[in-house]
């Protein structure tokens, strides 16, 4: 008997073929070369979301400092809290690499970063 070429399951599904011998894997789990990561758009997975409150944010820079995927950014906006005090940047979170892991609220000293439920 003949195996059958047609997709079946979850293959004629998602119409992809999926590998069949081990040669037809591709190769996984290596860095081709750093922060490529970064190429990737990760927001199609998340599930909750990074929101920075600018007003408690005392720009200390942790969250940039510790985000995996170099999602906070730095940006050229200056803020003036209600005390008076001005900041020349500001911090904001790119959503197209933020996979919302939520490291970047549990390390902000102050709890300026809340992670809320993703809204499609
Ligand atoms: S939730 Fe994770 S990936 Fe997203 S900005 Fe924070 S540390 Fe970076
Ligand atoms: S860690 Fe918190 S206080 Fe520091 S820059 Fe980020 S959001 Fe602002």
């Amino acid at each position: 008997m003949t195996e059958s070429t047609e997709p079946q399951g979850v293959e004629r599904y998602l119409g992809k073929k999926y590998p069949r011998t081990w040669d037809e894997v591709p190769i996984a789990g290596i860095v081709p070369w750093p922060g490529n990561t970064e190429e990737l758009p990760k927001h199609s997975w998340r599930t909750i979301r990074p929101v920075i409150d600018q007003e408690k944010c005392i720009r200390c820079r942790m969250c940039w400092v510790y985000c995996p995927d170099s999602a906070i950014v730095e940006v050229d906006k200056e803020y003036t809290n209600k005390k008076g005090r001005t900041f020349k940047v500001s911090y904001e979170v790119n959503y197209d690499h933020c996979k919302g892991c939520g490291i970047c609220a549990f390390e902000c000293p102050v709890n300026a970063i809340q992670m809320v439920p993703e809204e499609r």
